[in-house]
């Protein structure tokens, strides 16, 4: 990393002193390691003839830790920093089939630390996927009726454990903060050395946009590495693109803060789409399925229908929309949730 050359791309490449510094402090903020990086970047043949692009999987959800995702690359900071606070207790939020409630469970236990998970309907009360996996984590688990009473409940924890003399962390939903966002700012700088060596120019990298912060991290790592032909295309699962991108502003916003640098991120930077929610977060309709089925049966790529699918269906609706260029080297961010196919299967099956 002390050699300029490493992340350069031939024809569009800035590099000086200040930005070299910039990332040798992003792989040296405390991280605590979940998993062996970096994860596989995968070539697809059938689906890149049919679109006419040259497609990319980036694997993030080939992880060793409780069957991965992105919220794994999260945790490794926000981790180092629940430890370095000296914490030991772990409670966040997030839907029934949330995969970051299960990934806190898995990296609280690989870290010695204890973990609650406050749980929002609607949910099969069926003991699979991601709930099945909680218990198996010996997660305890709270349900409560909504997003605000979940909040309140996380505090009211807190203050228990604290009364206690215990030492709670409060991991957002989603993981959502700015150590989170440290985890994709990692991740980019992954992707593009894993493309530079296959000498590989991305134009678009595509994912599944929830929170925001894995989108906010990729951006901010991208303009860290002065790389300003890829441009960061996040599919909306759960808000409106307005909500969604004023709440990755925020994050790097915050992230900025946090690594305290001289760097600033326009509005018409990030890239959203809200066209492909499908009824709205953990919906899933005819189109979702198809989308699961078009990956399988081309690639033996497995999706979830909370996250990946409709990311696939957009990166495959831009294609036709003629927004992503034929001919351009695509990377579509593998963001996880192997358990939820099973989770929700009963949905599946009337689709398949
Ligand atoms: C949480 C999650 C996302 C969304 O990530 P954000 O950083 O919240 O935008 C996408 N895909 C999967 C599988 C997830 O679990």
């Amino acid at each position: 990393m002390n050699n300029g050359n490493f992340f350069k791309h031939k024809d569009s490449y800035k590099y000086d002193g200040e930005l070299s510094a910039l990332i040798w402090k992003i792989f040296n903020f405390p991280r605590y390691r979940l998993i062996t990086l970096p994860t596989p970047l995968e070539k697809t043949s059938n689906i890149s003839k049919d679109l006419g692009i040259r497609l990319y999987i980036k694997r993030d959800d080939v992880m060793e830790l409780a069957l991965g995702g992105n919220k794994v690359r999260k945790l490794e900071f926000i981790l180092a920093d629940a430890l370095a606070k000296g914490c030991d207790t772990l409670i966040t939020r997030g839907a029934f089939h949330s995969n970051h409630a299960r990934l806190t469970a898995a990296a609280a236990r690989k870290a010695g630390l204890d973990m609650y998970l406050v749980l929002t309907p609607p949910g099969s009360p069926d003991l699979q996927g991601n709930i099945l996996l909680n218990k198996l984590l010996g997660a305890k688990m709270v349900h409560v009726k909504d997003h605000t009473e979940a909040d309140k409940v996380m505090q009211e924890l807190a203050d228990k454990l604290k009364a206690q003399g215990k030492k709670p962390y409060i991991i957002p939903a989603g993981g959502a903060s700015p150590h989170g966002v440290l985890g994709y700012i990692y991740a980019s700088l992954e992707i593009m050395q894993q493309l530079y060596t296959i000498e590989e120019k991305p134009r678009y990298i595509v994912l599944a946009t929830g929170t925001g912060t894995t989108q906010a991290g990729l951006l901010l790592g991208l303009k860290l590495l002065g790389v300003d032909y890829v441009e960061v295309v996040g599919i909306c699962v759960s808000m409106s693109s307005d909500e969604t991108r004023n709440r990755v502003y925020k994050l790097i916003q915050d992230t900025i803060n946090l690594l305290n640098i001289d760097m600033k991120i326009n509005y018409s930077d990030i890239i959203v789409y809200g066209d492909y929610l499908f009824g709205g977060y953990g919906e899933v309709t005819s189109e979702v399925v198809n989308s699961m089925k078009y990956a399988a049966l081309k690639e033996g790529l497995i999706l979830d229908p909370v996250y990946t699918a409709k990311a696939m269906y957009g990166l495959i609706d831009l294609v036709k929309r003629k927004y992503i260029e034929k001919g351009s080297t695509v990377v579509f961010l593998h963001t996880g949730g192997t358990p939820i196919p099973f989770q929700l299967s009963k949905i599946i099956e009337k689709y398949l």
